[in-house]
């Protein structure tokens, strides 16, 4: 069950990445259809190519990332605009594959969420670390640079229209998850870190955990003081087990 004590409205977004077919989109249709009415944001990110696919009336879509750029010679890319027009209101950007397969940098990140702010979606920023700084003893430091990034890259006046993903690099895919007092103690770092730009914008700024998060584990880490919900990528392909999820959200 998701913590009551604050404001911040529940989120769970499912992050497809390169996976999915027409079958699932039907599926997922159907499914969270039901869950729109709850006090709950689902959002769905599919592959960009079935954004279309999806009835926009009943459930929230997003997109995996989008080029710096609104227009232009840029072969494969896909601009905030573009997914705007299809109905899209989230973008992830500078999620960890993005980082590591394309080499974004956090400026890079940064540019990305300036723009998805400006074309009107809201940026699902992803922060996180590897195992190596994590065992280094230096999470704070690598998240918080990657946090100072898009805070400059925005401007401090925009940093409540964000929403931020912590996703620990080891936890993703591994079916190692962060344990809940992991998450939190993580969480509640980039709450105090972004309070330091802006204060009001860190108490009602949504900070999703993700890696790893299934059925039975995604109680305990919604249950988190400063966990709004979750990013979620393999179980998001599973009906039964997202809408469970969900429901642990809500
Ligand atoms: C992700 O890719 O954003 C993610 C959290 O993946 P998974 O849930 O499969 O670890």
């Amino acid at each position: 069950m998701a913590n009551t004590m604050n404001n911040r409205r529940p989120m769970v977004a499912g992050n497809w990445k390169m996976n999915g077919n027409l079958d699932l989109v039907n599926k997922m249709q159907d499914g969270i259809g039901n869950l729109a009415k709850q006090d709950l944001d689902v959002v769905i990110c599919p592959p960009s190519v079935y954004l279309q696919a999806f009835d926009k009336q009943s459930l929230l879509l997003g997109g995996q990332d989008i080029s710096e750029y609104n227009e232009g010679a840029h072969t494969g890319d896909i601009s905030a605009r573009m997914l705007k027009e299809l109905g899209c209101r989230f973008v992830i950007v500078g999620h960890s594959e993005r980082r590591s397969d394309h080499h974004e940098s956090n400026e890079l990140v940064a540019v990305k969420a300036r723009v998805a702010l400006e074309q009107g979606l809201t940026p699902i920023v992803c922060v996180g670390e590897p195992l190596s700084v994590r065992e280094a003893g230096q999470v704070f430091d690598y998240v918080a640079a990657q946090l100072d990034a898009v805070i400059q890259g925005v401007g401090s006046t925009q940093i409540s229209q964000l929403v931020i993903a912590y996703e620990p690099i080891w936890a993703i895919g591994t079916g190692k998850s962060a344990s809940p007092e992991q998450a939190q103690d993580v969480h509640h770092f980039i709450r105090k870190h972004i309070a330091k730009a802006d204060e009001a914008a860190a108490s009602g700024i949504r900070i999703l955990y993700g890696g790893s998060v299934n059925a039975a584990n995604a109680g305990a880490l919604f249950a988190q003081a400063d966990v709004d919900g979750g990013l979620v990528g393999g179980a998001s392909l599973k009906k039964d087990e997202f809408l469970a999820i969900c429901q642990a959200a809500n």
